[in-house]
């Protein structure tokens, strides 16, 4: 039996140099044998007592719908579900966009799952997807698993802006060498940097990509996975009200999260859907996406996928809008903390809005982490010289300790 290789070429494990996941499993181990621990590892909300930050209609939703809904559902998910989260999205505009354009939709495994989909639903093996080149590293992952390529633009230009231009640049070049373009833009409250786009910034992108799509098929997939943590959620996002109020000619696409939004991390319950006025392509967008469900994972959650549809249909109050909000209140307080901290303490940082993170501008990252590690601090070394900070899982007194270590590590 020795030497003998039943794992085939294509699923060789990968070497991830530093998978989030992995380094939260050491924390955490970190943690369990009796250190004390700063784990800023994960993009998990925890409250100051270090428990999930959930949403509690959402629990009850749970509670109240999920025992009596464990058969299959669709293979894209309920009527409930749908309605409820596009309601969600596009609030007290959803009946006038929903006439006026068409919202092909299917529920996914989380936004992971969305992405996947995306990946393999619009482009040709071994054709390139563009991203950020500071990005979730997990969609290089997601692009190999569907045999694509990647290649990055360029997220910040010289003024520290999105950098448009960059990515019309690679947009152009990649016209040329494949039938369709695709796109990655992390939008609002990219992870790992928590920039958000300004209108400015929307209108000029936005017009600078009809252009470019009279000579090319271009997808944009917004991945709005942090999309509520932008802003007052009780209105419909910029990004949307771009979308359905300006002639657009690319397609867009979102992977939507409930990881995020509605505390249902390990769930796994997500969204692809897209605005457009083409009714072939939301034909065609739902025939394809279910025999590629059907023949990867056959469903999505359905249990979870009613008791969140019921909750935003038939039981929904303004109270969840509210209790959301309150958390994005908690989460904005934490990392404008850190960010003033950052500032006293000549620590550079990237361009930061909102959101979970915030990344730090080092000169050599993986040996800070590892300097770090020794002291049972735990941050993520994105590349040489970033590290991402995950604020969302630390309270103040865990923040003023890591400010501390930073200074002496950086010192
Ligand atoms: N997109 C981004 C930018 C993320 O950070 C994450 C999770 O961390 C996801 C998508 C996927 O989230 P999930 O699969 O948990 O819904």
């Amino acid at each position: 039996m020795k030497n003998r290789q039943y794992i085939a070429q294509r699923s060789q494990p990968e070497k991830l140099k530093s998978d989030i996941l992995k380094l939260s499993t050491i924390a955490k181990a970190d943690k369990l044998s009796g250190n004390h621990v700063i784990d800023a590892t994960i993009g998990t909300f925890l409250n100051d007592d270090k428990t999930i930050n959930t949403v509690s209609s959402v629990i009850e939703s749970i509670n109240k719908y999920l025992p009596s809904n464990l058969g299959y559902p669709s293979i894209t998910g309920y009527e409930e579900y749908k309605v409820g989260l596009l309601k969600w999205f596009l609030k007290e505009n959803y009946d006038e966009i929903s006439k006026n354009f068409y919202l092909p939709f299917t529920a996914t495994i989380g936004g992971t799952g969305a992405l996947s989909l995306a990946f393999n639903l619009f482009l040709d093996v071994n054709d390139t997807v563009l991203l950020p080149n500071i990005m979730w590293s997990n969609y290089k992952l997601i692009a190999k698993k569907a045999h694509i390529k990647h290649d990055t633009y360029q997220l910040f230009n010289e003024a520290n802006k999105f950098n448009i231009n960059d990515l019309c640049e690679k947009i152009v070049e990649y016209s040329k060498l494949q039938n369709n373009v695709l796109v990655v833009i992390n939008d609002p409250c990219q992870n790992p940097t928590g920039y958000s786009l300004s209108d400015q910034e929307y209108d000029e992108l936005i017009a600078k990509l009809n252009d470019l799509s009279q000579n090319a098929n271009i997808t944009i997939i917004f991945d709005i996975a942090y999309l509520d943590y932008d802003s007052n959620n009780q209105q419909m996002h910029r990004l949307f009200k771009h979308i359905t109020s300006k002639e657009i000619s690319f397609l867009s696409v979102f992977a939507a999260s409930c990881s995020k939004i509605f505390g249902l991390y390990g769930s796994r319950v997500g969204a692809l859907f897209s605005i457009n006025k083409d009714d072939n392509f939301s034909n065609d967008f739902s025939l394809s996406l279910e025999s590629q469900i059907r023949g990867t994972y056959s469903c999505p959650n359905g249990p979870a996928l009613i008791s969140l549809g019921n909750l935003l249909t038939k039981d929904f109050s303004t109270q969840i809008e509210e209790e959301i909000y309150n958390n994005t209140v908690v989460l904005n307080e934490r990392t404008h903390y850190f960010i003033k901290l950052l500032k006293e303490n000549n620590i550079e940082y990237l361009p930061y809005v909102n959101g979970f993170f915030v990344t730090l501008k080092v000169d050599n990252a993986y040996e800070i982490c590892q300097t770090l590690k020794k002291e049972h601090v735990y941050v993520i070394p994105l590349s040489s010289d970033l590290i991402r900070v995950a604020v969302c899982s630390l309270n103040k007194n865990e923040i003023d300790e890591l400010i501390v270590e930073f200074v002496k590590v950086l010192k």
